[in-house]
């Protein structure tokens, strides 16, 4: 059984629901490949009008939708209303896509014609996390129903409603069978990967790799989207108050549940003025409940998150590190915990070398741009990184040097265009990029044709 609970008041049953079994997972995929023919005769202007069609659904139902990703997994309203926002626009920019060019032609060596073409590759297995509901099934599902393909999608369990409910709303404008949602836990994500010709996952490095591993054995491309211990570094040339509050934001902003949030703040120079700044825009963000619009800061997804950052901020003073504010619970209801800074930590901290996902952050200071570089790559993650300074030489040095799969200047290392490129490297990811253009690499294969002339045809 799948119950999902929300987390500012776990006693409320979102949903429950039984976990789909893999014979189960094995009837939705049969059913969805026998969908995906129909699908390609649609032709790039039914796949764009259906897609178009999708993006008008989910608009119209914008408030529901954003009232339960608040319920389901404590998103703060305005935050819950942007992805809704963003969904919509990822809908409506892969609804265009069909229309694009799917190939080239080339010179032939001989006489004839020589070009290539891409084909959808078939059955689509999405594996996704709970921290935006909406959005990751959805610029996943997307580009994968625009290039022709088939989806199952596998939500995690704590988004399980918002997951189902986003399929009641699209499925209408595709054929039967055509999208599945399988509910269910790892057992259900591991049928999915057995059937898929194609994987897409995002989560957790750990369960990511295991995902990996499994479709290298079954010999099927996959894409994963991992954690991240993303740093900001900031320049003694900074506007450090203009810095501090952005920086909160991307510590603290949705409990910092987000994968691109700011884990790590290295300082070049004195760090004391920056410290006070940062701690005193950490605490100016309310926390509280996530339907409120005043409030930035909601729970943390369950009782396991909570307890895992108040371990965190409890062992910085072993370390020797400070806490400078947070560390503590806050009400008696919900998981809520105080955003909590910490600095003074050694490089091999918790906090300063591996992803806890919660409202936490660890400030540390270096004497140069260099050594702020070395220790913002010696982690093993590399999905973001953010860069606060008013010289465009460093921000140059910054964009060709920091190991992450995207650089940041001025601007906090939480939120993407949806229109680009989005992905780690090193642990933070695996595959080619998601979004924009770059999924098609992931859902279609590329075929390379030549026709020589001076045959009867
Ligand atoms: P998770 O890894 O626990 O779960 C992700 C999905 O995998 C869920 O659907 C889960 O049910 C499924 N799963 C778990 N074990 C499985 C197994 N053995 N086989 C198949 N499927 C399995 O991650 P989460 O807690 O849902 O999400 C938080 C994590 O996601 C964080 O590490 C965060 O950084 C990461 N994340 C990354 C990105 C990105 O784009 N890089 C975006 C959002 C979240």
């Amino acid at each position: 059984m799948i119950t999902s609970t929300s987390p500012q008041c776990p006693e409320d049953i979102v949903v429950s629901v039984e976990a789909t079994e893999p014979a189960a997972v094995r009837v939705a995929a049969e059913a969805a490949r026998k969908a995906q023919p129909d699908w390609m005769a649609a032709g790039a202007a039914g796949r764009a009008k259906a897609l178009g069609q999708a993006a008008d659904a989910v608009q119209g139902a914008a408030d529901e939708l954003a009232a339960l990703a608040v319920r389901e997994v404590g998103k703060p309203l305005a935050e819950a209303r942007g992805e809704i926002g963003r969904s919509v626009s990822i809908l409506r920019y892969y609804a265009q896509q069909p229309f694009e060019e799917i190939g080239a032609t080339h010179n032939p060596s001989g006489a004839g014609l020589l070009f290539t073409t891409r084909r959808p590759r078939g059955l689509v297995g999405l594996i996704t996390p709970w921290n935006f509901p909406f959005a990751i099934p959805l610029w996943k599902a997307a580009p994968a129903l625009a290039y022709g393909n088939a989806v199952l999608l596998k939500p995690a369990e704590p988004a399980t409603a918002c997951a189902l409910r986003l399929a009641e709303l699209i499925t209408p404008f595709l054929p039967a069978g055509l999208l599945t949602v399988v509910a269910g836990g790892a057992g259900t994500g591991q049928a999915v990967v057995e059937q898929a010709d194609v994987v897409s996952f995002t989560g957790s490095t750990a369960v990511g790799r295991t995902i990996v591993a499994a479709a290298a054995q079954r010999g099927i491309p996959v894409q994963a989207e991992l954690g991240g211990q993303n740093p900001a570094i900031v320049l003694p040339d900074a506007d450090v108050e203009a810095a501090a509050g952005s920086i909160a934001a991307a510590v603290a902003g949705y409990a910092g549940q987000k994968c691109t949030a700011t884990k790590r703040v290295i300082v070049v120079g004195d760090a004391a003025r920056f410290t006070d700044a940062l701690v005193e825009s950490v605490r100016a963000l309310v926390v509280g409940d996530p339907a409120r619009e005043d409030v930035t800061v909601g729970p943390v997804i369950d009782s396991a998150a909570r307890d895992r950052v108040l371990a965190a901020a409890a062992s910085v003073a072993d370390a020797g590190g400070r806490l400078l504010t947070g560390g503590t619970e806050v009400g008696d209801l919900g998981w809520f915990v105080a955003p909590t800074i910490a600095d003074g930590l050694p490089a091999d901290h918790l906090l300063e070398c591996d992803e806890v996902f919660g409202p936490i952050c660890s400030i540390s200071s270096v004497a140069s741009l260099d050594q702020a570089i070395s220790r913002a790559n010696s982690v093993q993650h590399g999905l973001v990184a953010g860069l606060y300074t008013r010289d465009i030489g460093s921000a140059l040095q910054a964009a060709n040097r920091l190991a992450t799969g995207m650089i940041k200047v001025n601007a906090p290392t939480t939120g993407v265009d949806f229109y680009l490129p989005f992905g780690g490297v090193k642990s933070s990811g695996y595959g080619s990029k998601e979004q924009g253009k770059a999924a098609v690499d992931t859902f279609t294969s590329v075929h390379t044709v030549t026709i020589e002339a001076g045959w009867q045809l």
